[in-house]
């Protein structure tokens, strides 16, 4: 069912026991908004567990509390009071569904969102989900520390690309200045967010090599196959080289995650590729969405440009 922002807070003032958990390929945003909570409710007395079934990524040392994460292990069984799941629908949180026993509260703003979670705020105006965390520390007066503050801006930061994209609103701004205003340090976040390896740096430089136009230059597609994924320790953002060139509304990069596995990044200029995802098994927002295609690279690329080509179509149709 779907709860207000009160209701969603008062939910976790009344769970003693709780387990934060997120979204597999984890990202600035799902890591940040949890970990924003997490600082929030410091002081609280509260059990907190974070459960993620993935590793997390290499750009994210400008927040406190990535040593609390931990892995769901198969066959154990936690039983607590809430699990609360930010910035995914339960589709995504790998074996964190089987080994967590809890009601579920998820706090998202991905427009495809199922709602289905037993407790569901979603609010897909939100341009992150810690901006969702921000708006709900302030709507249950919790006290915000240069942690949470650290980690919902980064967040913010993710998921805006740095308060670049449309969902930048005057509101994500006035958070950002507050949180600011508390002490959080822009430059060193952008510094540690955008460091890459040297071999990371070659390994865009390769990838941009791949780029190929299609559909009249309107898409542009980037491969990363098994080497260059294999060289490039973070792969976050190349598929925005393919988005920023001119006449390209939809940028695609389709990569290698095993012989039969092919991850699935979409950015747009104006097509949903929201819809575009959920027509080949995944989701997202309407201007940057991915999926997992079960099918290796080169017929991966086939379904993909198909889809994205049906897409682009319907809506000019
Ligand atoms: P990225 O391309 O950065 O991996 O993902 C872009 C956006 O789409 C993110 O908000 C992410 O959560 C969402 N997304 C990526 N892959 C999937 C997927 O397989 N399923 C769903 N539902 N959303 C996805
Ligand atoms: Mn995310
Ligand atoms: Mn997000």
């Amino acid at each position: 069912m779907e709860v207000t922002l009160k209701q969603a807070g008062e939910l976790i003032e009344k769970a003693n026991k709780i387990v934060l958990s997120s979204h597999v390929n984890p990202d600035g945003d799902n890591v940040g908004s949890t970990l924003g909570l997490y600082h929030a409710l410091k002081g609280t007395n509260k059990d907190i567990k974070i459960l993620l079934d993935d590793d997390l990524p290499d750009n994210l040392g400008m927040m406190e509390g990535l040593d609390l994460y931990q892995k769901p292990q198969d066959g154990e069984i936690i039983e607590c009071d809430l699990l609360v799941i930010l910035d995914v629908d339960v589709d995504r949180i790998g074996r964190v569904k089987d080994v967590v026993k809890a009601p579920i509260l998820n706090l998202d703003h991905h427009i495809s969102n199922t709602k289905v979670s037993d407790y569901c705020y979603v609010d897909a105006k939100a341009a992150a989900t810690a901006q969702i965390v921000y708006s709900l520390i302030k709507e249950m007066n919790w006290q915000f520390n240069l942690e949470a503050a650290t980690c919902i801006y980064t967040g913010l930061c993710s998921d805006t690309g740095f308060f670049c994209y449309s969902n930048t609103t005057p509101y994500t701004l006035k958070a950002a200045a507050e949180l600011l205003e508390i002490g959080v340090k822009p430059d060193k976040i952008s510094e540690v967010f955008y460091q890459r390896s040297f071999s990371s740096v070659k390994a865009a430089g390769r990838a941009i090599d791949t780029i190929e136009l299609y559909h009249d230059g309107k898409i542009a597609l980037m491969i990363i196959d098994k080497a260059l994924k294999e060289s490039a320790d973070n792969t976050e953002g190349f598929v925005n080289f393919a988005r920023n060139i001119r006449g390209v509304d939809v940028a695609v990069m389709i990569k290698y995650a095993d012989d039969e596995v092919t991850r699935v990044s979409m950015r747009s200029k104006s097509v949903n590729v929201s819809e575009i995802a959920q027509s080949i098994g995944g989701g997202g927002h309407i201007r940057a969405a991915g999926a997992t295609v079960y099918k290796n690279l080169m017929e991966a690329k086939d379904i993909v440009l198909n889809a994205i080509i049906k897409g682009m179509n319907k809506e000019n149709a």
